[in-house]
Order: C-alpha cells, then sequence, then structure tokens
C-alpha cells in the first residue's frame, strides 16, 4: 500500500581525545572525536536509523553490524546511500529530514549548509529538504560534560502503491 510513513532516530557515541570528528558528513576541527566501528557521525546514524524507522526495517546495527570489518572506518554517508538503495527496491523515497545535534561544542552553525548537501547528496533529495540544527545539553550530564555526542532525526518517506 503506498503513502507516507514516518521515523524517528537517535544515537549518540563517545568523545575521545585525537579521533577524527565527522558530522553530517563533514570534517570538523576539534581536539576531541567519536569512538565509533565506522566514522563516528552519529548525525548520519540518527538519519539513517529514522530512514530505516520509516519502512519498519530495523535499526542501522541490524544492517551495518559492528563486529563486520566491511563497515570499520567507513563513511556514514555511504551507509545513508545503502539506505536510500533498501527504500528505493520497496518503491520508497526520502521526502524530508529533521535532524537535531546535541553538543557542547564546536559551534555547528557554520557548517551547516555543508552538512545538509552532503547528507541530501546521499539521500538523493535536494538539501532544501533536509534540515540540520544543533542545541547544546546546556551542560547538564554526560553530553553537558563533552562525555559525548548525540543526535536525533525524524524523516517522512513516500511509498510508492504496488
Ligand atoms: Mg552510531
Amino acid at each position: 500500500m503506498g503513502g507516507f510513513r514516518v521515523g524517528i532516530g537517535y544515537d549518540v557515541h563517545r568523545l575521545e581525545p585525537g579521533l577524527p570528528l565527522t558530522l553530517g558528513g563533514v570534517s570538523l576541527s576539534h581536539p576531541q572525536g567519536l569512538r565509533a566501528h565506522s566514522d563516528g557521525d552519529a548525525l548520519a546514524h540518527a538519519i539513517g536509523d529514522a530512514l530505516l524507522g520509516a519502512m519498519a526495517l530495523g535499526d542501522l546495527g541490524a544492517h551495518f553490524p559492528d563486529t563486520d570489518p566491511q563497515f570499520r572506518g567507513v563513511s556514514s554517508l555511504t551507509l545513508l546511500e545503502r539506505i536510500r538503495g533498501l527504500l528505493r527496491e520497496r518503491g520508497a523515497r526520502v521526502v524530508n529530514v529533521d535532524s537535531t545535534l546535541i553538543l557542547e561544542s564546536p559551534r555547528i552553525q557554520p557548517h551547516v549548509v555543508e552538512m545538509r548537501a552532503r547528507l541530501a547528496g546521499a539521500l538523493g533529495v535536494e538539501p532544501e529538504w533536509i534540515s540540520v540544527k544543533a542545541t547544546t545539553n546546556e551542560r547538564l550530564g554526560a553530553v553537558g560534560r563533552e562525555e559525548g555526542i548525540a543526535a536525533m532525526a525524524v524523516a517522512l518517506v513516500e511509498v510508492d502503491a504496488r
């Protein structure tokens, strides 16, 4: 049955000194980066989970297990391209995504345009349909102590009638 479907995604990764920091497919200059099997792009992961969720296809970990060597250090934009393919196989396409990064630093605003462009490129939509926002955690809790960076996303998917 055709129609629209919505999904939600959340991710968090631990910050550690000396690791690269990639968010929304953009490399950021920062003394700490995210510990992960992939590039640790929590924003891309939250978006990927939202898209999989919209189609009730399980979660990112089920599709791209962190025990699988082929996903070590992989660009999370590549994972989003693969998810776009999973949707396409099912007659579905991304309508829009809204997302929020939760972090104390670095400042995200200067990079939002590039993040939207890269995420949109991976998902095969125009950047105007991909929203990236950021907020701090007001220094509260683990994210507030800069022990990690979190992200959440919602995605709308349109499915062809078959
Ligand atoms: Mg993740």
